[in-house]
């Protein structure tokens, strides 16, 4: 705020846009405060103080053309005014003429007008016509006196005078029957409202044409069908039609997604120039000895992501991407495929999980590929001691060892490389922005993060702009389909029946019960799966083997009754926590989620994952009531599609992108008028063009582009980080 004082006019000077409001007409010190409390300092933040409707008052037209119910507007002179005080309602009439006709209007308990509707004046009313006794008459219209003094001038907080005003040619807007009607309405504050701001805003639009410079090119406005910035303010805050506001809007959202994306282009142009890797180049001798590790033909999907990961890897920029895929989309693979690259290029290769269970999968699966090779890897974990762990620390550092398996908090800490080519984290269920961070402080391989969430498209795109992203979306061969039904309490008999048939052809089921979120509440969770245990066990499915698996079961007892679930004999598995990771019975094709409305989009999907892992067609039965909305539109997703892009995006539409996803905490910038998922089309054109931008001047530096960087870092540069752009 006190910065922008010194920007103060001289009054005679053009407004800017970093000139504070306070200076503007009609506002002064007072109403000052009250805008910076809506978040507006300057005249720029003025011009994108947007409002939250809009009117769309009818052109006016002459008494004699009024039809009845046609929405209108007349200026007429007032030729006579009547109170009916004692009528119920009372009732101020007016009758008003113009060259061609005269027409009565009526306001209901409109005492108050007496002092404002007077004989002689010019009222301009809008409204629509209804007949009343053979004549058309206006009836409670909206209306405005022409001789009324301009609103600003007699307002208290208002304290400017015409000397912070600019001159200009703003025809006053008050006296200007469109303007008055239709426009904007504004988020107001108590102590100003729509149409204060309104006044305030106005006169600025008669001075666009110096405040608002272009940022694109005539033939890219063309291309892209993009109205002229400068006509887009006029038009967000007085539009003609809804056309044009449309217009406006689309343009504006355009601009936001665009600055958005040159500052996540920008930051990645940095990180990517900041640092070099040693290239990984790929020959078709390399890629045919990697093949042949694998016992399978790799799918579509697989091959186009290590397309991508080899071109990356192959320049002296580090790869930093993202590659998604479903829980046992085969990334793993993928992943391996990378570090052989890399090995085969004489560098290291270490892969990151985040607990040291994973770990030693990865390095489990990684051995079965593996098998007979001359790579030579190692599982490091917290265990290890002495010798045992100084040993293979050595080799490590000494360049003996290709590849090097363990936790991200492990490897980062105190394992030194040789040689590292190639970093691989795996992140499973969450989204690691910090830990790519880290890792970048003292090194620079190739980076490559694996998430089995699928990130919803958009904020692929935002909280993700600066990363590469791959997708495996196809699964391996071999898998069956899975039907997802809701099941309401009437058909649960049906349910029932269902599955026992199944479990007749010899199928296994599981049956999953919501997770009680407090602590204290552990053992009322483990009572309830323990109740409705016995209660399959004994009355629902008394013929088969029905066992129970609970969070607090001492580990040997788990295992236990996981090899009997994965041998077949048992046939039901019921359970409170979310199933192990790593659980992979083909032969389960039956899932029952239990109160599945007090569970997440995210994981509802990630639990079906547990089925659909054979050739044979696969059941997720979703058994919940509910008057929830949301849990109602959760569990509609869940039936509809199986795709978990899809399932994400849906979670984003449903929970809104703030729940999901804290922007702040991920460094995306808030938007005011454009949203990610709901302007999509416009954000993937709005990044390719940015992006493009970036590539030709990465520092902004040509003037055509000045209004475009003056604009980014006003808006986006602390929220971005891009201070050292300026
Ligand atoms: P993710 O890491 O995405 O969970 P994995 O790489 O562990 O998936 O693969 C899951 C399973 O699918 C593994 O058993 C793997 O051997 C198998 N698999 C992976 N890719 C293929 C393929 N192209 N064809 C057949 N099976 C595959
Ligand atoms: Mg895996």
């Amino acid at each position: 705020m006190e910065a922008a004082v010194g920007k103060q006019t001289s009054g005679r000077e053009g407004v800017t846009l970093s000139t504070a409001v306070q200076y503007l007409k009609g506002v002064g010190p007072a109403r000052a405060q009250v805008f910076a409390k809506l978040g507006v300092q300057t005249v720029g933040d003025l011009l994108e103080y947007f409002p939250r409707d809009w009117v769309f008052a009818p052109r006016p037209i002459k008494i004699a053309d009024l039809q009845a119910d046609e929405p209108a507007t007349i200026i007429g002179l007032v030729e006579s005014v009547d109170f009916r005080e004692y009528r119920r309602p009372s009732m101020f009439e007016a009758i008003v003429s113009d060259e061609t006709g005269v027409c009565r209007i009526v306001w209901f308990n409109g005492g108050y007008l007496r002092n404002q509707v007077r004989l002689g004046q010019v009222i301009i009313a809008s409204g629509k016509p209804n007949i009343f006794k053979h004549q058309l008459q206006l009836t409670n219209p909206k209306f405005m006196m022409v001789e009324e003094p301009p609103a600003g001038a007699r307002d208290e907080a208002g304290g400017t005078t015409e000397e912070g005003m600019p001159p200009g040619p703003a025809p006053a807007p008050h006296a200007d029957p469109d303007k008055q009607f239709s426009g904007g309405v504004y988020p107001a504050s108590g102590r100003l409202s729509s149409r204060q701001i309104k006044q305030i805003i106005l006169p600025l639009l008669d001075r666009l044409d110096e405040l608002v410079d272009e940022f694109y090119e005539e033939s890219y406005l063309q291309e892209t069908g993009l109205i002229r910035r400068r006509d887009a303010f006029a038009w967000i805050h007085m539009p003609p039609d809804e056309e044009k506001l449309a217009q406006a809007t689309r343009r504006l959202r355009y601009d936001e997604l665009f600055l958005m994306q040159l500052g996540l282009g920008l930051r990645r142009y940095r990180t990517q120039h900041a640092a070099s890797a040693t290239p990984c180049l790929l020959t078709d001798e390399i890629d045919s000895r990697i093949r042949k590790r694998f016992p399978f033909l790799l799918t579509d999907d697989q091959n186009a992501c290590i397309a991508e990961i080899a071109e990356d890897m192959g320049r002296t920029r580090p790869m930093n991407r993202l590659l998604q895929g479903d829980v046992g989309s085969g990334k793993t693979v993928v992943a391996l495929y990378a570090a052989l690259l890399a090995i085969a290029n004489k560098t290291q290769a270490a892969i990151m999980a985040p607990t040291e269970i994973l770990a030693s999968q990865h390095f489990l699966s990684i051995e079965r590929y593996l098998k007979d090779s001359h790579v030579r890897r190692v599982l490091i974990t917290g265990g290890l001691t002495g010798k045992k762990r100084d040993e293979p620390l050595g080799r490590i550092k000494q360049g003996e060892m290709d590849i090097v398996v363990g936790t991200v908090a492990l490897l980062q800490k105190d394992i030194e490389f040789q040689n590292l080519g190639l970093v691989v984290i795996d992140e499973q269920h969450k989204f690691g922005v910090h830990q790519r961070a880290e890792l970048r402080k003292d090194s620079t391989p190739h980076c490559l993060v694996m998430t089995a969430t699928p990130i919803p498209r958009t904020l692929a795109m935002t909280a993700f702009g600066d990363l590469d992203v791959s997708v495996i979306k196809q699964l391996p061969p071999g898998r069956g389909e899975v039907v997802t039904r809701w099941v309401e309490r009437d058909n649960r008999q049906r349910a029932y029946e269902f599955i026992r048939e199944r479990l007749r052809a010899h199928k296994q089921a599981y049956f999953v019960y919501p997770r009680i979120s407090s602590v204290e509440e552990t053992s009322k969770e483990i009572a309830a799966a323990t109740d409705a245990w016995k209660e399959l066990s004994e009355k629902v499915l008394p013929e088969f083997q029905v066992a129970l698996l609970h969070g607090q079961m001492p580990s040997n007892e788990k295992q236990r009754i996981m090899g009997g679930f994965r041998k077949g004999a048992i046939h039901v598995l019921v359970s409170t926590v979310v199933i192990e990771v790593g659980v992979d019975v083909p032969n389960a094709t039956i899932m029952v989620i239990e109160a599945a409305d007090r569970f997440g989009l995210a994981q509802l999907h990630q639990l079906r994952g547990r089925i659909g892992r054979g050739e044979s067609k696969s059941y997720c039965l979703l058994f919940a009531e509910t008057d929830n909305e949301a849990a109602r539109s959760r569990l509609g997703v869940m039936t509809k599609t199986n795709d978990g892009f899809e399932i994400a995006e849906q979670d984003l539409r449903i929970r809104g992108p703030g729940e999901l996803f804290s922007a702040r905490q991920h460094g995306l910038p808030d938007l005011k008028i454009a949203n990610i998922v709901e302007d999509y089309d416009l954000l993937v054109v709005a990044r390719r063009h940015a992006f493009h931008l970036v590539s030709q001047d990465p520092a902004l530096a040509q003037p055509e582009h000045r209004g475009i960087r003056r604009a980014l870092l006003a808006k986006f540069g602390d929220s971005l980080g891009l201070a050292d752009v300026a």
